[in-house]
C-alpha cells in the first residue's frame, strides 16, 4: 500500500459549491504521510517520489468533501519545493504521467 502525503487547504468544493477544508492525498516528496499547507515546503527522506531540484513540477491530488462526500481531483503546483497553489482537476489533467506528477 502506498502512502500519501496530504496538504489541507480550504477549497469550493466543485459539487455541493460550499468552503471545505479538504485533505488532498498525493505522491511527491518524501511518502510519509507528511502534513502540508499551502506555502509548506516539501520534506524530502529515503523513500521519496520525484526530486529535489526540479524547480516547477504539477502533481496529481484527491479529496474528499465531508459535506458532499465528492471526490474531486485537484491540481497542487510545486515551485521550487514549496507547495505554491492549488486548483481543481479539469478533463485535460489527463495528461498526467502515471508517476502521479509532471515536470513543467
Ligand atoms: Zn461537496
Amino acid at each position: 500500500m502506498s502512502r500519501f502525503s496530504k496538504l489541507y487547504v480550504e477549497h469550493k468544493c466543485p459539487e455541493c459549491k460550499l468552503k471545505e477544508n479538504f485533505n488532498i492525498q498525493f505522491q511527491y516528496g518524501e511518502l510519509e504521510n507528511h502534513h502540508y499547507k499551502l506555502g509548506s515546503r516539501v520534506k524530502w527522506g529515503e523513500n521519496n517520489k520525484g526530486k529535489e531540484d526540479f524547480q516547477q513540477v504539477i502533481v496529481d491530488g484527491m479529496g474528499t468533501c465531508s459535506l458532499c462526500k465528492a471526490v474531486p481531483g485537484f491540481i497542487l503546483n510545486i515551485t521550487n519545493n514549496i507547495i505554491s497553489k492549488v486548483t481543481l482537476a479539469t478533463s485535460n489533467s489527463e495528461a498526467f504521467e502515471e508517476s502521479g506528477y509532471t515536470i513543467l
